[in-house]
């Protein structure tokens, strides 16, 4: 089973190598790398994967047959998108155009790795598949909502159109070893900032609420939503819901840190209330989250202690 992974040498994407290899398939890792990092795929010796570093919004050529391409690949932090706000737009839209083009030509399957974000600061909670979302396409987050939106529907319009095979997951705020300590993303900032005794940045009051899936747990999921037959999109992520102080709260007390939690402001945008709805994920794929909050976090902690040391 010959395998594309855009966004390979990044956070998710890495995991997912590693669990496509595990699974006997044959990896071919695409990514330039503008957020990822080569150290993620380092530790990787297997003479079935390779490493190709290009930009996948220009055109990518690949000889012989492709069974599988999981397309991954876009600045994903708000830190990063919107330091690089084109990059986004144009992964989001001429990369997936290229990457569906590639799936129709070699008659691969194809998987879009959408986001909640496509819900924007959403009016329901939790949020189902059904719900269309509440997104600024012209504020700070619009880039990468939009271009993920648009994913989404050329997505649709290859499988519908030119029955390209089809699967789209929305992704939840996932955490794990291998996050970019600096990407500004709640997780490694906490953690972060705890291991160093530094303050705790809460942005707002902390009452805006996010639900934190462990990496293993989301590959998981993509690889079972890959292999079923359920083409319209689908929630992975993880429904017990925090609110963002109570979470600085869990990371006090886990690091055992003496650092203070400093209230700061709230980014433009910022969602109030994320969770998903994964009713579908456990009827059709029988999938649900396995890791505790609790061992997730000691995991991710002892991999940026390693990074600090
Ligand atoms: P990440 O930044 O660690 O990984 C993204 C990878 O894509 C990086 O390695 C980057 O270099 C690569 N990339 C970006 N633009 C590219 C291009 N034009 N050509 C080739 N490679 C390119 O982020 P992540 O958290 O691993 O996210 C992976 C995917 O999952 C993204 O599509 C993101 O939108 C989606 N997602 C992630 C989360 C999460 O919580 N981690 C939540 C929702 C959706
Ligand atoms: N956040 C915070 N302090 C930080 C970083 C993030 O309070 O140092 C908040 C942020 O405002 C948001 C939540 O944590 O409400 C999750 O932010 P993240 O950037 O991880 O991802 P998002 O879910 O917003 O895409």
């Amino acid at each position: 089973m010959k395998t594309i992974v855009t966004g390979g040498a990044g956070f998710l994407g890495s995991h997912l190598c590693d669990l496509l290899l595990a699974r006997d398939h044959e990896v071919i890792c695409v990514d330039n790398l503008i957020t990822g990092n080569e150290r993620n795929i380092s530790h990787i010796g297997s003479d079935r994967f390779k490493f190709i570093k290009h930009d996948i919004s220009k055109p990518l050529y690949i000889k012989g047959k492709v069974d599988f391409i999981y397309h991954l690949a876009s600045p994903a932090s708000p830190i990063d998108y919107q330091e690089f706000p084109i990059q986004t737009l144009k992964v989001g839209a001429l990369g997936t155009h290229n990457m569906l083009g590639l799936a129709k030509e070699k008659n691969a399957r194809f998987f879009l790795a959408s986001t909640s974000e496509i819900y924007g600061d959403p009016l329901v909670n939790p949020q189902p598949e059904e719900y269309w979302g509440n997104v600024n396409p012209i504020g700070p987050r619009g880039v990468y909502d939009e271009a993920k939106r648009f994913a989404e529907a050329i997505t649709m319009a290859y499988n519908r159109y030119h029955r390209v095979d089809t699967r789209i997951i929305r992704i939840f705020n996932t955490y794990g070893p291998r996050m970019c300590p600096n990407d500004g993303r709640v997780v490694p900032n906490f953690i972060g900032q705890a291991l160093r005794g530094e303050d705790i940045t809460v942005y707002g009051d902390g009452s805006q609420t996010r639900s934190f899936c462990y990496v293993s747990d989301e590959v998981e999921g993509i690889y079972r939503l890959m292999m079923s037959d359920y083409t319209l999109p689908m929630n992975i992520g993880n429904p017990e819901e925090h609110t963002i102080l109570e979470f600085a709260k869990i990371i006090v007390r886990i690091t055992g840190t003496r650092s203070k939690i400093a209230f700061q402001n709230l980014p433009v945008d910022d969602p109030k209330q994320r969770r998903p709805d994964i009713t579908k994920a456990r009827n059709i794929l029988g999938w649900e989250p396995k890791v505790s909050l609790e061992h997730g976090l000691k995991e991710t902690i002892k991999y940026f202690k390693c990074m600090v040391e």
